[in-house]
């Protein structure tokens, strides 16, 4: 309904903008099409809508919808469309639901979306939202999430299909204020539409369809990562309160073997020039959450004085000629960004070898919850889906909603 009332309001306010005949323009298929008037998708009664973040405070994005390929950039809180012949100005833009629906920042539009997608300026800055049906939705996660995998690791496929919409239903509202439940990238879970989606990914969709983990009747907060390295981790390495389903537990095989053992995340090593280490850690000291030192120009030492399961680092201290830094937690891997990308876990160890600081450590994520290289190699083995979700979420359980 309320889809419905803001596309009124754009074609109102559209028209009264337009001084040049609309024919041969995008717009026209846009205003005079059943655009405008677009119904909300239900596709059964079952349906659960959720809203993606496609892109949130960009200045430009471009649209594609049917043939016709629209730029947008934004003059405060009104949108500035072109379409390549004429150009027009509205407060927010709605486009229905068609195969070539697609928003990128780059014309590339590699990405194609179900649902609808409702555009909006505010303060210089545009919003792109995709309103799209769950169950669609998880078409565009799951094969981001956790690969495009084959059939003998099929109950995998299924595991990741229930975690994500756990997940989603979870997000539900939390961003009310915002205007969307979750953002498309890893700040939530990565949507690239439907683009990846194969036979396999949207079977494992369609074989769980309406499943969620619950506990004590309610969705749980169905985190996951990639490679545990052999233990998974509490809510403690976030400076959270516990979560019963969230108990941090062993992810090994009969034989004492990490089930994920196979990632290519089991071991990893980093290495800093330790001349260049200072700048880039004054350079992450807020992204770590850390407190400010005064400048300084040497670190003499970086010690690990404590750490939780799975040999994640709870407090590590950083000695400098003025002082030192400590870092907690998972945020230890904000410490050693560079280049963008942070440590790929909070488990290592760290020593001094000639000129540089070299860590060394173990598994891919935070380590809460589902280990996906470890669901992987559990399907393989022969466990089920529900087995799989209700070993690491343990006390939780598989119902459908
Ligand atoms: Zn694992």
């Amino acid at each position: 309904m309320a889809f419905l009332k803001s596309s009124l309001r754009l074609s109102k306010c559209l028209f009264k903008n337009f001084k040049a005949p609309l024919s041969g323009s995008a717009f026209s298929a846009l205003l005079l099409g059943s655009a405008i008037f677009a119904e909300p998708i239900l596709a059964n009664s079952a349906a659960q809508n959720i809203k993606v973040a496609l892109f949130t405070d960009v200045k430009s994005v471009y649209l594609l919808h049917g043939k016709d390929t629209i730029s947008v950039t934004c003059n405060g809180d009104r949108l500035l469309l072109n379409d390549g012949k004429k150009k027009h100005k509205t407060p927010s833009l709605s486009l229905k639901p068609n195969k070539n629906l697609s928003a990128s920042a780059n014309k590339k539009f590699a990405n194609r979306y179900q649902g609808d997608i409702h555009v909006t300026a505010k303060q210089g800055k545009i919003s792109v939202i995709n309103t799209v049906d769950i169950e669609d939705y998880l078409r565009g996660v799951v094969p981001y999430e956790i690969g495009k995998l084959d059939a003998d690791r099929f109950e995998a496929l299924k595991v990741q299909a229930v975690a994500a919409r756990t997940y989603a239903y979870k997000q539900l509202g939390s961003r009310a204020n915002m205007g969307f439940d979750v953002y498309a990238d890893t700040r939530d879970q990565v949507y690239n539409g439907t683009t990846g989606a194969t036979e396999l990914t949207d079977k494992a969709i369609k074989e769980t369809a309406h499943e969620i983990v619950v506990f004590n009747g309610e969705p749980i907060e169905a985190y996951y990562h990639s490679t545990c390295a052999g233990h998974t981790a509490s809510l403690a390495v976030w400076n959270r309160n516990p979560l019963a389903y969230l108990s941090p537990i062993p992810d090994i095989d009969e034989n004492g073997k990490a089930y994920c053992s196979v990632s290519s995340y089991m071991q990893w090593e980093r290495k800093f020039d330790a001349k260049k280490l200072p700048k880039l850690i004054e350079a992450n000291q807020k992204a770590a959450n850390v407190k400010k030192p005064k400048q300084f120009n040497k670190i003499l030492n970086i010690v690990v004085e404590g750490t939780f399961d799975g040999d994640r680092i709870s407090v590590l201290s950083i000695l400098t000629d003025k002082g030192s830094i400590t870092a907690r937690g998972d945020k230890v891997r904000w410490l050693f960004s560079e280049g963008g990308k942070i440590l790929p876990s909070a488990s290592f160890t760290v020593k001094r070898k000639g000129g540089e600081w070299i860590l060394t450590g173990k598994g891919f994520g935070h380590g809460i919850g589902m280990c996906q290289m470890g669901a992987r190699e559990r399907a393989k083995a022969g466990q089920s889906y529900k087995e799989i979700l209700e070993h690491y979420y343990h006390g939780a359980k598989v119902e459908k909603r």
